[in-house]
């Protein structure tokens, strides 16, 4: 069963909104996935949504909203579903039924709260991003967006239901916004160590490495292992504009003092339209292991809907560059969109945010500005 994927037996992802998933990576279909507040934690992890997803599996279908994996492990890349397999926690064991026990695996992403805009993320995923869109129009102040700041499980009927399944829990994974400054995933660390889970759990985040909060730090020591992911796509002055407001050289410091910690450090870097150009620069330069991602959404940012002719001067670019072999596959399969208007879109983007931010991509990107721009 090549296809199969335990994630929905043993891992529950919440969303910023409330939203229910077997995992980060799932890309909304078919499935009416479950939101928290449409009822009880435990009611919707064996609900009908995720009993159907558990029979897909089951019945050895290649879910489409799965597809991320999938293109992943057709690029070559390691997908999210291996990742879990080789960095976190999942259980041998066989997964017959559609009811599962409590999750022993978390991902939480309780809030948008974060110190940066980074250009390839949204405003879900980031209050200055939000706020920013709501000053230029793209988007209206609507009430919901309060509840992308609000607690999901702390002080709601949930929070006793997920202490309980936490004393079986393995792992934990805070992402966001950004996580050292949410002030849930501060309260549910504190009950965590206060409980006595820590010393079983395994956590990870993911950090933008803006700040590096000890006082958070310090609550991870009591874990039994930590992995830190730093979100770290480029370097110098290509860094501050693609992940803004930020100063590389402070950047550059908080990355040590993370390597010095004795947590797993690792650079999680997202290759997306912005700084596949110069990915090998980060790659030489990286002080610590590097994990290369790929960006699928937005689609124009996304590297298979650059121009034909970009592709074949990035192939020429990395040949012989086996740490880049992924990438070119991945850069070159089939687009999941039909659009021939994706890079008009991009460049669109790029300059009303530059007009806004006081940026110019054509000056920190001059070489790649220049390529994309001609024929376009
Ligand atoms: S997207 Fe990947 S990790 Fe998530 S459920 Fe599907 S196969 Fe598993």
């Amino acid at each position: 069963m090549n296809e199969f994927c335990p994630l929905p037996w043993i891992n529950i992802n919440v969303d910023i909104d409330g939203q229910l998933l077997p995992c980060c990576k799932w890309t909304p279909g078919d499935i009416k996935l479950p939101n928290l507040k449409e009822g009880r934690i435990d009611e919707l992890w064996n609900g009908e949504a995720f009993k159907t997803i558990r029979q897909k599996f089951l019945d050895g279908e290649k879910l489409k909203e799965c597809r991320e994996c999938w293109n992943m492990e057709d690029a070559g890349m390691t997908s999210y579903r291996q990742s879990v397999r080789e960095t976190r926690w999942v259980e041998n064991g066989t997964y017959s039924g559609v009811l599962a026990s409590p999750p022993k695996m978390y991902d939480f992403m309780f809030s948008n709260l974060c110190n940066m805009k980074c250009r390839i993320c949204t405003g879900e995923f980031s209050s200055l991003i939000l706020n920013e869109n709501i000053k230029l129009g793209v988007t209206h102040n609507k009430p919901e967006h309060k509840y992308w700041l609000n607690s999901k499980i702390l002080e709601t009927e949930n929070e006793p239901i997920l202490m309980s399944w936490l004393t079986d829990c393995k792992t934990i994974q805070m992402t966001g916004g950004e996580p050292t400054i949410s002030s849930e995933n501060i309260k549910l660390l504190d009950t965590i160590i206060e409980m006595g889970y820590a010393k079983n759990i395994t956590f990870s985040m993911n950090t933008n490495a803006k700040i590096v909060s000890h006082k958070f730090l310090d609550k991870l020591e009591k874990f039994n292992k930590v992995r830190i992911s730093l979100s770290i796509d480029d370097i110098g002055k290509r860094f501050e504009y693609q992940r803004h407001p930020s100063k590389w050289t402070t950047i550059l410091g908080n990355i040590d003092k993370y390597i010095d910690t004795s947590f797993e450090t690792i650079i999680w870097c997202t290759v997306s339209l912005f700084n596949v150009y110069y990915i090998q620069e980060l790659l030489d330069w990286a002080p610590c292991k590097v994990k290369l991602n790929t960006l699928h959404l937005p689609e124009h940012y996304n590297i298979k809907n650059i121009p034909n002719f970009t592709k074949e001067l990035l192939e020429d670019k990395f040949e012989g560059d086996e740490r880049l072999t992924g990438i070119v596959n991945f850069m070159n399969q089939p687009s999941d969109i039909e659009s021939s208007t994706l890079i008009f879109d991009a460049l669109q983007e790029i300059h009303k945010l530059d007009l806004h931010r006081e940026q110019s991509f054509s000056t920190i990107f001059p070489e790649w500005y220049e390529e994309l721009n001609f024929g376009v």
